[in-house]
């Protein structure tokens, strides 16, 4: 190509996302396909979504609220903290990119984990920004170690908590003695993509350090337990002096009219948040026993999805369940080759995956015996 793309894009991969059940149920002539690779809710979103949607599909000709004020009072007030201080995007994905955007340049650097979510990395090397990749001990954040690799150079540190691909998380004690010691002009980002299904008591209350630390930034989206990854809406929360920094990054009209109605029904169903993460934990606890029974090793998690090593190459292992009908994620591509990540299904569902799994392992075993 004869076009100059910037250095660092070139020889890039686009994302690759979890394998669309369509394209499996068509190559392998299945018919009933079970997708567990996207940490997606299995149970789909409150019921009163599908109202708020229908509303917002008669009028596709009027541009959305930019300002998406309905959905920004009243995420506002469900965290308690000024609206001034929230910034939506299609998915926590793009309010990862208008980060990188505003802060990072080819002269800076950006510390992160390895491995975790993807898209620090990705859109960090689309800005040219030097990557510092400190790797997860033990399956955790090693987050003293993440604090060694800051100098004058460094403006964001991303903590994904929980950690995906992992499901580990960072407590309240670890995370506050880290975040004392950043220095003020360093942007701490919590990403809690999955904080709805966390149940451990001692996760740390990032929305209460909002006002002593100016330098902190939540990530959270309506993708995961509130089931609307297909509508695109996420937000982050910080000062506002941050948030009015980075809106004239914001594409002017970057969630959709029936995104902002879909997340306000969602967010006004707690009830059904938390009986989601009532059947998620149920569901975690089945996948733990099978692991237990089988002597399988697993990392504990928080998310609605669970690393398994099943010693067996995970693509091995990926087309093995695929056969079968599941798909989950290898760990190849994830920073674990022997282990696949599966997200928690139904219940139905569930168990369908762990005779699928008992077999493959079988299958697998017994192959490589030979
Ligand atoms: C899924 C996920 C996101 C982004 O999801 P969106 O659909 O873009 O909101 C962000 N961070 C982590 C860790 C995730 O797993």
């Amino acid at each position: 190509m004869k076009m100059k793309v910037k250095t660092q894009v070139i020889g890039m991969e686009p994302y690759k996302p979890g394998k669309p059940m369509e394209e499996v149920k068509q190559e392998l002539g299945l018919s009933d396909v079970h997708k567990l690779a996207s940490n997606e809710n299995p149970y789909g979103p409150s019921p009163a979504v599908a109202e708020a949607a229908a509303e917002a599909v008669r009028s596709p000709e009027i541009y959305p609220d930019g300002y998406a004020a309905e959905i920004r009072s009243a995420v506002a007030r469900h965290l308690d903290v000024n609206p001034s201080q929230l910034i939506f995007g299609a998915g926590s994905d793009e309010v990862i990119l208008m980060l990188c955007r505003a802060l990072l340049t080819p002269e800076t650097n950006t510390v992160m984990a390895s491995p975790t979510f993807s898209q620090y990395k990705h859109n960090a090397v689309v800005e040219g920004a030097e990557i510092r990749e400190v790797p997860l001990k033990n399956g955790y954040h090693d987050l003293p170690a993440m604090l060694e690799q800051v100098d004058a150079d460094t403006r964001i540190i991303w903590v994904c908590n929980p950690n995906n691909p992992t499901g580990t998380y960072t407590s309240k004690e670890e995370f506050e003695t880290f975040l004392k010691q950043v220095p003020s002009d360093v942007l701490v980002v919590s990403d809690e993509a999955y904080i709805e299904y966390v149940t451990a008591p001692d996760y740390p209350d990032t929305l209460s350090l909002m006002n002593e630390y100016p330098n902190l930034m939540v990530l959270r989206t309506f993708s995961k337990a509130y089931g609307l990854a297909s509508l695109r809406i996420g937000y982050g929360a910080g000062s506002t002096e941050l948030v009015q920094a980075l809106d004239p990054i914001r594409p002017p009209f970057n969630t959709t009219t029936m995104a902002q109605k879909a997340a306000a029904a969602a967010l006004n169903d707690q009830e059904y948040v938390e009986s989601c993460r009532k059947e998620n934990r149920k569901a975690l606890d089945e996948f733990i026993a099978f692991c237990h029974s089988h002597g399988l090793s697993y990392l504990p998690s928080q998310t609605n999805f669970l690393l398994i090593d099943t010693g067996i190459p995970g693509d091995k292992m990926f087309d093995s369940l695929l056969k079968k009908g599941f798909i989950v994620r290898s760990g190849e591509s994830l920073g674990f080759p022997e282990s696949i990540r599966v997200t928690a299904g139904t219940k139905e569902q569930n168990q369908l995956f762990l005779q699928a799994l008992e077999e493959s392992l079988n299958e697998n075993n017994t192959l490589s015996e030979k």
